[in-house]
């Protein structure tokens, strides 16, 4: 296991543009750049993890994506060659970039962001931690959001129609709050939650026939 943490978590401003080790938390990082005055990361306020978690996911949050703010990223391969990709040659999609599943560490990214309003982009970061904190259950232990989007559905009114708010497979419950979120009442384990995920799929594929996938990574065995 590599943990990209300290020293990985410098940021530099040059200008436009701000240049982060992969290891920044990446709420840590839009708070400083919107500090500054820099415009382009508000959506990232309150996504919990690291930059380099964040580019790999292609993380993203109303309506933003970090797709929209990198511009190169230095990476280290298997055999540790450095090297630097260009936004373009990750093919970010909706949660999604070559990152995942390759051998490359991300190391640090260059992002470019415009000029703003320093109290227009804290508003925009209040209204979306106000919005975050009223509609996701942030007092328990989450993946956060388990399913990808599928077009033209919102997951979580699916769930709720069936009923199944709330419901639990041992301590492992769709959330009460947010029923696109699976949350840990004490003592889950991933058997109880990857259950709950297979009800859920089953349930929406009967009565929506719609196919949920899971955003989240299901790491080891099943
Ligand atoms: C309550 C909650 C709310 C959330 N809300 C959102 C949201 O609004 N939008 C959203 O997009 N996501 C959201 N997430 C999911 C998660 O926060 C994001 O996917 C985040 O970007 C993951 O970052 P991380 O550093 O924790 O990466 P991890 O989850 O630890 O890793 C993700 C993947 O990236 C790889 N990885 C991590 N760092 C590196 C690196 N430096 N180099 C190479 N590979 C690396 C890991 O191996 C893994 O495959 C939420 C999660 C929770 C718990």
């Amino acid at each position: 296991m590599i943990k990209i943490d300290h020293p990985f978590g410098y940021l530099e401003f040059s200008g436009n543009q701000v240049k982060a080790g992969a290891g920044l938390s990446l709420s840590e990082l839009s708070r400083r750049v919107a500090e500054r005055g820099l415009s382009g990361l508000e959506f990232a306020i309150g996504i919990p993890g690291s930059l380099g978690g964040a580019l790999v996911m292609n993380a993203g949050a109303y309506d933003g994506e970090m797709k929209d703010v990198v511009t190169y990223v230095r990476v280290m391969d298997g055999k540790g060659r450095c090297f630097t990709l260009l936004a373009d040659q990750l093919e970010f999609s909706y949660r999604h970039s070559i990152l995942q599943g390759s051998d490359l560490i991300v190391l640090e990214a260059t992002l470019e962001l415009t000029p703003g309003n320093l109290g227009e982009i804290q508003a925009r970061m209040d209204d979306f931690t106000r919005r975050r904190e009223s509609r996701q259950p942030l007092n328990l232990p989450s993946a956060g959001s388990v399913f990808r989007r599928p077009t033209g559905h919102f997951v979580g009114p699916m769930i709720e129609e069936l009923g199944l708010k709330g419901f639990r497979v041992n301590q492992a419950q769709v959330s009460e709050l947010h029923a696109g979120f699976i949350v840990n009442r004490g003592q889950a384990t991933a058997k109880d939650v990857l259950a709950l995920i297979k009800i859920i799929q089953e349930q929406v594929k009967e009565r929506f026939g719609v196919e949920l996938v899971p955003e989240i990574t299901i790491i080891g065995e099943e």
